[in-house]
């Protein structure tokens, strides 16, 4: 029996990685914004990747090829401007685009969030009441006629508008209660006018990207929306891609609509329901677009089975995974980034789907959390108390542990790494560059230092290279945002700390100075939250692997007379599940490997953990749960105001994402509305986050105002006159 809509291939991908596979995109970009080289070499070089990609693809074997998958920047960014939802502010800027995406003399970019659970990154698109939708097909269009140039038939892929609409903020100056998918009808319009204009170029399928229905609450508009664009007569046939988890609820609101297929991750299990879609055309996401494993063929197979599918893709974009094995020599025949991830798609289609046991292919489960199961620390009064000969002022000040990082140091670490330098040349510059930074705490009166980290080239990959467990790639980098790209360690295997990482260099800092120097070191979840992990284990276990290992760490530092240690945690909240009712086992996970890794510490070891954010509702309850004696938040950005910390806390005053300097009396000023929520005794002074990017001079700038700030306080909160 053979459906309307049989005509769908075989096998294809729901979008690729666009950097290029020597990331030439980015070189290109950074040339172009610089003024080193023109508009028309910039689209020389995404017109060659384009080309490449399709030509790699088509030569892999997969049957259909996607369009409209590149990018200059961000598809997000890139929907806005297919609808016309262009901010006016930015009209008037010479390159509109690229001003929405960076800023332009004068006018701010559109901000920038993470895409779903990934760590890619898009542009927020502002919609308000008075937003005009307009269709501006010319991207879709250039991209569908370049390709069939070069012998290419393709299916162009676009935001779908309910995705767009539920990640697009308010516009500045909307009404309240007023949210942007208010505009749902007004900018579905828009899509009919998109879709006809492809039907007109004959155009067999769209792809319409619509991962928001693996989130809460979706459905309602799904149901309508896709009833309105697939009841338009004058259309090409619809693949709604569904991807980042189950699509639960939102199954049967897409099934009673007429849209031909269906797109299904089911690397989260079967959904419930999948018979409704029983008639169209079921797409099976069975290779991880997210992982770097290779397939279980056998296990793709039946989940093919389960599902109902003789179509064959990756679960979402491989835009989150490398480009190729290529040049790498790491856990040879474990791995497939995105050319292997699509021979396994090509393999998969033509062996068909396999029926096998269900119980073999229903969810992976995730276990319960439970408690950490080692020892743990006293009450925080009996601490605090402990930590008082650690002789602090009120108001402590400190910074968040990186100080800026040179260009001589990153070449000095090129260098050694390459085997140019020897290893003790390499280690005296370090020694140099921490003297140099514990030398300028202690000028400027810090009252806890840091060593500067001087020796770490990221927070995470510093320690997977110490960590055994772990694999570095040559050259598998991933899109991050725009023309960053970030190159996660591979946590392949059984995490161990075969020796002490940090020791070395905290007590060298330490041996230069009297006042405390906090050791450094990276949390259990963002460890894991920056790598791609092992898929053997629930993540919860290898989570609580690498606990242990920052545990060993930081009794290493204890024992070396190391007194204020801080387990940095900023990814907590990047790991928080899509749907709420996930959340809560997953909070109480990460809170438990995070008091694994510092429960060993004894009650006179002072304890910090530090989060960029703090407008963050659903985790305050999990930070709070971590239980460190001193927090530190950013919230130069957002406001001061963290009410009901019982322990320490440090909301940033110094907004290190700017080069802006904040004066004494703004710095004052923050610090006094801080003392409205929390208690001096309480209250630390800190930067909001590491000085890294920053160079010296803007950091002794403005730790000068920082320290003379606190300084101020200080005297004003001791003066009994004050109370
Ligand atoms: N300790 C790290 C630093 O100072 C923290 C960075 C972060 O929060 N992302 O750079
Ligand atoms: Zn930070």
């Amino acid at each position: 029996m053979r459906s309307v809509s049989d005509d769908f291939p075989v096998s294809t991908v729901l979008g690729y990685p666009r950097i290029g596979p020597d990331r030439e995109l980015k070189r290109a970009l950074e040339a172009y914004w610089d003024g080193r080289a023109g508009r028309d070499h910039l689209e020389r070089v995404g017109r060659q990747l384009r080309a490449d990609t399709w030509q790699r693809l088509a030569e892999l074997g997969l049957e259909g090829l996607p369009s409209n998958t590149f990018s200059f920047y961000d598809q997000v960014l890139d929907t806005a401007v297919l609808v016309d939802a262009v901010p006016d502010r930015y009209r008037e800027c010479a390159d509109p685009y690229f001003a929405m995406a960076r800023g332009a003399d004068g006018v701010a970019p559109l901000r920038m969030t993470k895409w779903f659970d990934t760590n890619y990154h898009y542009l927020v698109p502002e919609i308000g009441p008075k937003t005009r939708f307009r269709a501006v097909a010319d991207k879709p269009l250039a991209e569908l006629r370049e390709a069939r140039e070069l012998g290419h038939e393709t299916r162009p892929v676009l935001v779908g508008p309910v995705t767009f609409l539920r990640l697009a903020q308010a516009a500045p100056g909307s009404p309240d209660g007023f949210t942007p998918v208010d505009r749902l009808d007004d900018l579905l319009d828009v899509y009919v006018r998109l879709l006809s204009v492809l039907a007109g170029e004959g155009v067999g399928w769209v792809q319409l990207d619509e991962p928001i229905l693996v989130t809460d609450g979706g459905s309602p508009a799904v149901r309508h929306a896709y009833r309105r664009l697939a009841g338009h007569p004058r259309r090409p046939k619809l693949l709604v891609a569904s991807y980042f988890g189950d699509i639960a609820d939102a199954l049967p609101a897409l099934a009673v609509t007429s849209v031909e297929a269906v797109a299904l991750d089911l690397t989260h299990g079967v959904p419930e329901g999948v018979e409704l879609l029983r008639g169209r055309t079921v797409v099976a996401g069975v290779v991880s677009g997210r992982e770097v494993w290779r397939t279980d063929l056998d296990r793709a197979r039946s989940l093919m089975a389960a599902a109902g599918a003789t179509r064959v893709s990756s679960s979402c974009s491989l835009l989150h995974v490398p480009y190729s094995l290529r040049g790498e020599d790491i856990l040879p025949g474990r791995l497939a980034f995105a050319e292997e991830k699509v021979a396994e798609i090509v393999a998969l289609a033509e062996l068909g789907p396999k029926a096998t046991p269900v119980a073999a292919v229903t969810g992976a489960g995730s276990r319960r959390g439970s408690d950490t199961g080692v020892q743990e620390r006293s009450a925080y009064a009996v601490r605090a108390a402990a930590q008082r000969d650690l002789n602090l002022p009120v108001l402590p000040v400190t910074t968040i542990g990186s100080f800026p990082q040179t260009a001589e140091v990153r070449a000095a670490r090129q260098a050694f790494a390459a085997g140019r330098s020897s290893r003790e040349e390499y280690e005296s510059l370090i020694e140099r560059e921490i003297g140099r930074a514990v030398a300028l705490q202690e000028r400027l009166g810090i009252d806890v230092l840091v060593h500067g980290e001087p020796e770490r080239n990221d927070m995470v990959q510093y320690f997977a290279e110490h960590l055994d467990g772990f694999a570095v790639t040559r050259n598998g980098w991933v899109q991050s945002y725009g023309s960053r790209c970030t190159r996660p360690p591979i946590l392949h295997g059984d995490v161990r700390r075969p020796a002490p990482i940090t020791v070395r260099w905290a007590t060298y800092a330490q041996s230069l100075t009297g006042r405390p120097v906090k050791g450094m070191l990276t949390g259990p979840v963002t460890i894991v939250a920056w790598s791609f992990v092992r898929a053997d284990l629930p993540l919860r276990d290898v989570t609580m692997q690498v606990a242990d290992a920052v545990r060993e760490e930081v009794r290493d530092l204890e024992a070396a007379g190391i007194r204020v240690i801080q387990v940095d945690e900023p990814a907590l909240r990047e790991l928080l599940p899509l749907r709420k009712g996930d959340q809560d086992e997953y909070l109480a996970w990460a809170v438990a490997a995070y008091r694994r890794a510092t429960g060993g510490a004894g009650d006179s070891t002072q304890i910090h953990t530090h989060l960029c954010y703090s407008n963050a509702a659903e985790v305050l309850a999990a930070i709070d749960a971590l239980d460190a004696d001193v927090t530190s938040i950013e919230s130069a950005r957002s406001g001061t105001g963290v009410p009901g910390f019982g322990r320490g806390l440090g909301p940033g005053v110094y907004d290190i994402h700017s080069p802006r300097i904040p004066g004494q009396a703004e710095i004052t000023a923050r610090l006094q509305r801080a003392l409205r929520n929390i208690p001096a005794e309480r209250l630390w002074v800190n930067p909001d986050c590491g000085l890294k990017t920053r160079t010296y001079e803007q950091v002794e700038e403005a730790l000068t105002n920082v320290v003379a700030a606190a300084g101020a306080v200080r005297a004003s909160t001791e003066d009994p006159g004050d109370r």
